[in-house]
């Protein structure tokens, strides 16, 4: 299969000032050492709680933001390298959409506007050829075309959704970074949103990065999850594997607080202690060792490295909870 997203080795880290001078005191390791690579088409699922750096992640993957060290490569290119007309074509060939469609869509626009705001840009049409992109648009995402003319309050937050996403398509891209795109929303507008997306993908060609801080959430979706930890990546399997048989403790603890619908079947419950320490100062050795219920002595010592613990599943941990184990 082809890769779209190539990730390598990618740190993203933020200055901490302090002081009347702002003097630089510190800083935080948001994404540190990351590496990942998207096939074309895929839905990768990327999972952690808040502060983890998952956002920071899809943002430095989409370069809204810049990397302190590594690469981006998006068919192979450097993206981080790039300028002028590459960046410019690149702008359409990657879009985001955000947790919150009333504070990410201007209160004063149409949804026309809205919607059509990206052909205005980028592209050279005529207000009739707008007006027509956005009523196909419109009918794509699920949505009454005839309501073009209103404002995105006399919008249902499901609703304001779909006009997020038919932004996001406007321009034809080939990969979309889904912040928390559903997180906001209940569970079965939700999956209705999550089903509008997977059928997009199919139509269009779609590649994915669903980001949620549940493991839930991306389930349905996702062809292959990723777990963050306090900058790290942890876990990296296929969605059905890792769900049946999580490798890394902090997976499993995840797991663990969604209600399964299997009664019967064993699984050991893996309760998370304490807060997650601060990405300021994160723990020596494994990250995850202050709050791990296996964390052994090495743990605290010894960095653990993201691993291929077995064919196409890798793990950062130093005692794998690989099957047959306790
Ligand atoms: Fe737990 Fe140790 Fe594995 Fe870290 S390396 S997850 S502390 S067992
Ligand atoms: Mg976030």
């Amino acid at each position: 299969e082809e890769i779209l997203i190539d990730v390598r080795n990618l740190k993203k880290y933020f200055p901490i000032h302090k002081g009347l001078l702002s003097r630089v005191v510190g800083q935080v390791k948001a994404v540190d050492d990351v590496s990942l690579t998207i096939k074309k088409g895929e839905t990768f699922g990327l999972v952690g709680e808040s502060g983890c750096g998952k956002s920071t992640l899809g943002r430095v993957i989409l370069r809204l933001q810049g990397a302190t060290e590594g690469e981006v490569l998006f068919n192979g290119r450097d993206i981080h390298e790039m300028s002028g007309k590459d960046l410019r074509e690149l702008r359409e060939e990657m879009q985001i959409i955000f947790q919150d469609p009333f504070g990410s869509l201007n209160p004063r626009f149409l949804v026309k506007d809205i919607i059509g705001e990206p052909l205005r840009v980028h592209r050279n049409m005529s207000g009739k050829e707008i007006d027509e992109r956005v009523v196909e648009l419109m009918e794509m995402v699920g949505l009454d075309a005839s309501r073009r003319n209103r404002y995105p309050h006399e919008f249902s937050g499901g609703q304001r959704q779909r006009i997020g996403i038919a932004r996001a398509i406007a321009l034809h891209p080939q990969f979309i970074v889904a912040d928390e795109a559903v997180s906001a929303l209940d569970v079965s507008v939700q999956s209705q949103v999550i089903n509008l997306l997977m059928k997009l993908q199919k139509e269009l060609g779609l590649t994915f990065l669903f980001i949620a801080h549940g493991l839930n959430v991306v389930r349905h979706i996702s062809d292959r999850v990723g777990v963050m930890y306090l900058g790290k990546m942890v876990e990296v399997g296929e969605t059905e594997t890792l769900f049946a048989a999580p490798l890394h403790p902090y997976t499993a603890a995840l797991l663990s607080a969604i209600p399964k619908p299997t009664p019967g079947r064993r699984q050991e419950r893996i309760v998370l202690q304490g807060d997650v320490p601060s990405p300021a100062n994160p723990p020596s050795g494994c990250r995850f060792h202050t709050r791990c219920p296996l964390a052994q002595a090495k743990c605290s010592q010894v960095e653990p490295l993201l691993e291929e613990i077995m064919p196409g599943r890798q793990a950062a941990c130093h005692f794998p909870l690989v099957k047959g184990d306790s």
